[in-house]
């Protein structure tokens, strides 16, 4: 069964279809077809080698991924758009399509990751660039219906990291929420988003929820290859999929 969805995100939904339903791609929640944590092809596997390798660091990172659709690297239409949304010249629609996805994520689903969770989210966080500009919180601000809970995280580490480093995630803040939703545009392995959920475990938050808008897929190895030419391509975008269960909401 379908739940009900607000009427202002139902029109936004429509028009996210109508823009870009053609190109976009809905995420996949298969077990041992697609990661559990980060719905990667896997191949047979739990989960892919990058969020392996950091269960395997023992250091505790976020309790719950959600993403909402998938990009393939190098030249998709979906990945076009993560990637110059917040360039100096993004195409004409390309900071609509974010800003779209983002409140479908949010508005739509942030109540999902609060019923799975058994706590309520009283903290969010975007994920800083490592380069400086910001178009990703301004997105979110806009449409975050919460301004005053925003954790403000500093990086503190070379412009273009790409590591998993929770040492240079800075969480400038004396209050530690209990839950914290921590929001990222694209998911390559994860470890900008991992770093700042290992912080702010680190500052004693209990829970932490990842949302991001699009995991970033190489079709360059091999089961990616073989999964994008199987399930994606355009037109599977489903805009009532819950991103948290990959189904339908959880009650
Ligand atoms: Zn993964
Ligand atoms: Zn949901």
């Amino acid at each position: 069964m379908t739940r009900a969805f607000p009427s202002g995100l139902v029109n936004l939904a429509t028009s996210l279809d109508t823009e870009a339903g053609s190109f976009l791609d809905s995420t996949i929640h298969a077990d041992r077809v697609t990661c559990k944590v980060c719905c990667a092809p896997v191949d047979g596997y739990p989960m892919c080698h990058p969020c392996q390798a950091q269960v395997q660091l023992e250091i505790p990172v976020a309790d719950r991924v959600g993403i909402v659709v998938y990009a393939v690297e190098p030249d998709s239409q979906t990945y076009r758009v993560v990637r110059d949304y917040k360039g100096r010249r993004p195409g004409p629609s390309h900071r609509a399509i974010v800003s779209a996805l983002l409140a479908l994520g949010l508005r739509g689903h942030t109540r999902c990751a609060q019923t799975l969770a058994g706590i309520a989210i009283d903290g969010w966080a975007v994920v800083p660039s490592t380069r400086s500009r910001s178009t990703l919180r301004d997105l979110v601000r806009e449409t975050t219906r919460s301004p005053s809970r925003e954790l403000s995280i500093r990086f503190t580490g070379a412009a273009g990291e790409r590591d998993f480093r929770p040492e240079h995630w800075v969480v400038d803040s004396d209050v530690v929420p209990r839950h914290v939703l921590i929001i990222d545009d694209a998911w390559v392995t994860g470890a900008h988003a991992q770093s700042v959920a290992a912080s702010l475990k680190r500052a004693g938050t209990e829970y932490v929820s990842i949302l991001a808008v699009a995991r970033v897929l190489d079709p360059k190895w091999g089961p990616n290859r073989a999964f994008i030419h199987e399930h994606l391509g355009g037109g599977t975008f489903d805009w009532t999929r819950c991103p948290w269960t990959g189904g339908s909401c959880p009650s």
